[in-house]
């Protein structure tokens, strides 16, 4: 089963084969099928082209509104937390402020400072620290500890600058919990202006993650928080080496402070690949986020069905490519056919129309033709002329010299008759054993005459040895008729006259030509050339 089917591949492959290398034809059944072949081909890339493009078109407009949309949720989830925590370090900036606060209990003061403080999972604890950095008291009972945060970049930005507002710091180890938080903090501005300490807190970046984790995001997606100054606070799906690392000199990072929000496609500084980022710069916070998407990953959402139809459609053009030469070879296998059956036609009626021996039109074709030039002669009112011409006493010459000697000199006779009649309007025939014809268009009777005496001559000058008792060489009589046909005339009776013609010029004695009687009278003739 499997050798006929490599059989039958391999007849069809050699029919394409043959089919291509076959010479094209230019005749208008070809022609078509060429541009019905080219059509169909042109639609079928056209086609192919619009699927693939569109494939790819849709296939980028969804990671573009599926990153418009993730960014969204990502904003609006990092302002809330961040902001709602925020208001808990204002509201105890401003009480850490009230003098006589130093000398309430521990628990008491805790709860005048930290009355509202967001307390829910993933946020740290927040903690009071004096102007010289040291930990006064944290929201969280629990913890005791008393360290010093002097050294935190958060702690010398306020100490320095006391209206700085909420400074965002991190991403960092916690010293309270220990855990990978964001640091937000705020200063403690005493009633002259000058510090008086910070309010500090922290989200857990955990939280975060798991806030991110429940958001369907494209493959190939990254949601990434960072600071204004360019440091990555988070980046979800995690990647582990890229949290805390600074792009702010990376040219995708600039493009995103160029504009407070956007999408552009640009080279990560991360890891080197395009990404298609979509972003935004959080409204009075120190913080910009972004979804990347790979162009990798949107590319391979569309390219695989795009190579698919690619295939399908380079398919769909091989096999429209092949049929049309197949078809194309049948067509011209049949138009060849049919042209030799047409030439086979043409030499069957040449044949029928042709004398074997001399290769003249035959009688048939002389009275096809005669009929013809008669017409002729009669619709252009000119002169027609009709020679019959036989070779005297060939029946002698038959019996002296044999019948093949004397096949050849008809065939001489024949040759001599056409070399005489050649730039003229003329056909010559073979219409009996030694007897031809010829039938002249246009010629004036003198000139018709001369001519026919000048064939009778060049036959004389051909000095073919005949019976002496008959003169000892071939000759011919000429009887000739000619006239511009006249009403009542016909061609028969153009012929009647040439015949008497003939007869009275064998019964003057042959090798001589005589013109019909009411013809111009004939030139005297010589017996001999
Ligand atoms: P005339 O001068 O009166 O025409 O005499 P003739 O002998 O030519 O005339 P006739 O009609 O008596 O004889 C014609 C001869 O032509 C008879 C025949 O043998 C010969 N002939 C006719 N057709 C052919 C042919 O195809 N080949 C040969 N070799 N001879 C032919
Ligand atoms: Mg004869
Ligand atoms: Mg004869």
């Amino acid at each position: 089963m499997f050798a006929s089917k490599a059989k039958l591949s391999r007849s069809v492959l050699a029919d394409l084969a043959s089919a291509a290398t076959a010479p094209l034809r230019k005749d208008r059944a070809s022609l078509l099928i060429a541009r019905f072949g080219i059509g169909v081909t042109a639609c079928l890339a056209i086609l192919g082209a619009y699927l693939i493009y569109d494939l790819r078109d849709g296939a980028w407009r969804r990671a573009e509104t599926n990153a418009q949309n993730l960014l969204g949720m990502i904003e609006e989830a990092v302002s809330r937390n961040v902001v709602m925590y925020d208001l808990s370090l204002q509201a105890a900036a401003v009480r850490a402020t009230q003098p006589n606060l130093i000398e309430l209990p521990p628990d008491l003061r805790r709860e005048v400072l930290f009355d509202n403080a967001a307390s829910a999972a993933g946020l740290g604890v927040i903690a009071l620290v004096d102007s010289s950095g040291q930990v006064q008291i944290t929201s969280d009972p629990e913890t005791t500890s008393r360290h010093s945060v002097a050294d935190l970049p958060e702690f010398q930005r306020l100490k320095a600058d006391p209206q700085a507002g909420l400074v965002i710091t991190g991403p960092r180890t916690s010293r309270i919990s220990g855990r990978s938080i964001m640091g937000l903090s705020r200063p403690i501005v005493k009633a002259d202006g000058t510090f008086g300490g910070m309010v500090s807190g922290a989200i857990h970046l955990s939280y975060f993650q798991s806030q991110f984790a429940r958001l369907r995001i494209d493959p190939g997606a990254h949601i990434n928080v960072f600071h204004q100054d360019g440091t990555l606070m988070l980046r979800h799906p995690y990647g582990a080496g890229y949290v805390g690392r600074n792009v702010a000199d990376g040219p995708a990072f600039l493009r995103h402070r160029e504009e407070r929000r956007g999408m552009f496609v640009g080279t990560s500084t991360l890891d080197g690949k395009d990404r298609l980022y979509a972003f935004a710069n959080l409204e009075g916070l120190p913080l910009v986020v972004n979804v990347s998407t790979g162009v990798d990953s949107i590319r391979a959402v569309w390219l695989s069905k795009a190579l698919w139809i690619a295939a399908l459609i380079l398919g769909l053009i091989c096999v429209t490519l092949g049929s049309m030469l197949v078809l194309h070879r049948e067509m011209t296998q049949r138009t060849v056919a049919e042209d030799s059956a047409r030439t086979a036609n043409a030499e069957l009626s040449r044949l029928a129309l042709t004398d074997s021996l001399t290769g003249l039109p035959n009688r048939r074709r002389y009275d096809a033709a005669l009929d013809e030039a008669w017409q002729r002669a009669v619709r252009h009112r000119e002169p027609i002329a009709l020679l019959l011409l036989d070779a005297d006493h060939f029946k002698r010459f038959n019996d002296h010299f044999g019948h093949h000697r004397g096949d050849a000199v008809l065939q001489a006779l024949a040759a001599c008759v056409l070399q005489r009649l050649a730039g003229l309007d003329a056909v010559a025939c073979r219409i009996g054993g030694e007897e031809f014809a010829v039938i002249l268009s246009g010629l004036p009777d003198d000139a018709v005459r001369a001519l026919a005496d000048r064939i009778r001559r060049a036959v004389v000058g051909l000095q073919i040895a005949h019976a002496t008792d008959v003169g000892g060489v071939a000759t011919i009589s000429v009887g000739l008729a000619c006239r511009v046909p006249g009403p009542g005339d016909d061609a028969a009776a153009l012929f009647a006259d040439a015949d008497a013609a003939l007869y009275a010029a064998k019964r003057a004695g042959r090798n001589r030509v005589r013109a019909a009687a009411h013809a111009a009278p004939a030139e005297p003739v010589a017996l001999t050339a």
